[in-house]
């Protein structure tokens, strides 16, 4: 889980009450991640959750079940995660030690790496030059994301 330090100004009407604001400013708070899709392990991270969580991405339908927008995985799809990533990063490993370190910053929405690198100033990336591009990053599915996974550890 992530959670953003952070001291949110709220925008409202003006006639807010103290705990109007107060629930506004944990909405802006609420941490973000990935949760294990058991139930009575978000019950015990959110004791007081009834529908959407106020402190973590979950929420408990009337029926006790999670909600459809809450941040899960299960068990097998961390595994699958872990594995992913382990792979990914041995694999970069790998390319790094044998020198293939291309510069190829990406861009999502309007923003990229760049914006907040430190190596910006030395940096020789210049997209009027035909080999220097942007990968693009678009927002995918969850579904989507964990079955590219399972393809690529089938690779
Ligand atoms: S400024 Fe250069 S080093 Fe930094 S993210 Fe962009 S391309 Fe990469």
């Amino acid at each position: 889980m992530y959670f953003k330090i952070d001291d949110p100004i709220i925008r409202g009407s003006g006639r807010m009450t103290e705990e109007e604001i107060e629930k506004a400013i944990m909405k802006q708070l609420k941490m973000r991640g990935l949760l294990l899709a058991d139930v009575k392990l978000i019950r015990e991270m959110d004791r007081g959750i009834e529908g959407a969580s106020m402190i973590i991405p979950a929420t408990v339908n009337k029926d006790g079940g999670l909600g459809k927008n809450s941040s899960i995985a299960t068990m097998e799809q961390f595994k699958q995660l872990r594995k992913y990533v382990r792979k990914l990063l041995k694999d970069l490993c790998g390319e790094i030690m044998k020198g293939n370190v291309p510069i190829k910053p990406y861009k999502k929405k309007g923003t990229t790496s760049c914006k907040y690198c430190s190596f910006l100033p030395v940096c020789q990336f210049d997209t009027t030059m035909k080999e220097n591009s942007f990968r693009n990053f678009y927002d995918k599915k969850d579904d989507e994301v964990w079955s590219l996974m399972a393809q690529e550890e089938e690779k």
